[in-house]
């Protein structure tokens, strides 16, 4: 083991399925991490029980009435756990100075202040959070450049994405010192994005406007939190994750590809100038990547079955259609508009996903809001910090709640 003492680790949204499988990768490896902190936002008896299971300093609520609570909760079982609550508690968790790493795994834009507090504290970011890299890419990598802080993808397509890159080029990426001049003299030519294409890969165009959100939220290969299986239903998610490469690997959108695999068992591919194209490849757990950044450099247990190569259905892969998935082609739209067009798209989705959920619109109705909201929304050239973008996430959001009443 090359560190030899337990990291302090902040996990923000650890009752989420990304910070539940965290918190279980956590527990197989005891003596190399001590959990710091822990937050949540409406799952206080399941932050409850991580809290008596994990011991924190810290756990951190949404509001006072559920502070009071948990407290409660805690103190008669005799745990000492801080609770606090509010947005400035998630920062103050996600930046203390005892804090060696974050895991950022927050559902939506209200995951990204904390996450950006960590990298102004220079600290080793685990990024599961998707909307950081969307909504504020440039914010948020020139601020892990200039801090010293080092990112590291948990999202499974970059995270292969970055088992498959030399060594030093991964080094450089993670502290946000990468440019995209030295792609060449690397010899990378692109990087493959790799998509299950959801359950609705072979569905007939013409019902998709029957599809309920029970059935968008049955993913074939992935358990995951509900808002990301509906985008990985729509193919937003591959959208989110094509911007969030173009950041995290400072790579232009035309140097990325995306490749249908319906059997999740190639996570995502560098495609090299000599015609070699690198894989990583495993069963789809996310406790594989997690654990890779938690381990980095050494590899830990995760728990995760072995891949039986004799037992895997043929690998398969195909383009994605733009009538099937019209949410993809409206992210490369967003990535070629520029500016703050990516902060629009989010949002406007993230609007259309949750009435979706909640029965209000219809599942081929979602990309109708994105497009329209990024049609009315004026584009900003003039956005240089956080709260301006945070100001235009709000105008978005205004925007497409309005066009979803007008529906
Ligand atoms: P979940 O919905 O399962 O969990 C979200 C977490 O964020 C929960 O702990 C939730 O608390 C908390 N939360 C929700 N809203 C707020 C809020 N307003 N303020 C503070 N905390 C909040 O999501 P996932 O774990 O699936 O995803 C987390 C992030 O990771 C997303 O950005 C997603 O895109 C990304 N990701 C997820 C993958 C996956 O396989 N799940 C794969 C790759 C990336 P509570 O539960 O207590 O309400």
């Amino acid at each position: 083991m090359i560190n030899t003492k337990p990291q302090n680790i902040s996990i923000l949204g650890a009752t989420g399925s990304i910070g539940t499988s965290t918190l279980d990768v956590i527990s197989r490896n005891r003596d190399r991490f001590n959990v710091f902190a822990l937050t949540a936002h409406s799952q206080i008896e399941k932050l409850f029980s991580q809290c008596v299971e994990f011991n924190p300093h810290y756990a951190v609520v949404d509001n006072e009435n559920d502070a009071n609570r948990l407290h409660d909760m805690l103190r008669n079982k005799n745990v000492s756990t801080e609770v606090l609550y509010g947005e400035k508690s998630l920062s103050y968790v996600a930046s203390h100075q005892d804090v060696d790493m974050v895991m950022a795994a927050i559902v939506g834009a209200a995951g990204l202040l904390p996450t950006l507090d960590a990298a102004r504290a220079g600290k080793k970011i685990l990024l599961a959070n998707k909307e950081t890299l969307v909504v504020a890419g440039d914010l948020f990598m020139r601020t892990v450049c200039q801090s010293g802080a080092s990112v590291l993808p948990v999202d499974s397509e970059h995270n292969a994405i970055f088992q498959s890159l030399p060594e030093n080029v991964r080094l450089t990426m993670a502290s946000g010192k990468w440019q995209t001049e030295n792609y060449q003299s690397s010899g990378i030519a692109s990087l493959i994005l790799t998509a299950s294409g959801g359950p609705f890969l072979d569905t007939d165009i013409d019902t998709f406007a029957n599809i309920t959100p029970q059935m968008a939220l049955k993913h074939p290969n992935w358990s995951m939190g509900r808002k990301i299986s509906i985008d990985s239903a729509t193919m937003m998610n591959k959208g989110l994750e094509v911007i969030e490469a173009c950041h995290l690997f400072s790579i232009p959108a035309d140097s990325i590809e995306v490749v249908i695999h319906p059997q999740s068992i190639i996570h995502s591919m560098v495609r090299y100038c000599d015609g070699s194209v690198l894989a990583q490849m495993g069963n789809p757990d996310m406790r594989t990547p997690i654990a890779y950044c938690l381990g980095l450099p050494e590899r830990i247990n995760a728990g995760v079955s072995n891949l039986d190569l004799f037992t895997t259905d043929a690998l398969c892969f195909r383009k994605p259609q733009d009538e099937r998935f019209p949410c993809l082609r409206l992210a490369f739209e967003a990535l070629r508009l520029g500016y703050d067009a990516t902060c629009i798209l989010n949002a406007a989705n993230e609007i259309a996903v949750d009435n979706f959920l909640n029965g209000k619109i219809r599942f081929t109705d979602i990309a109708v809001v994105i497009e329209k909201t990024m049609s009315l929304c004026q584009l900003s050239d003039d956005i240089f910090n956080i709260e301006q973008l945070l100001q235009k996430d709000k105008i978005a959001r205004n925007i497409a709640q309005q066009i979803i009443i007008d529906m």
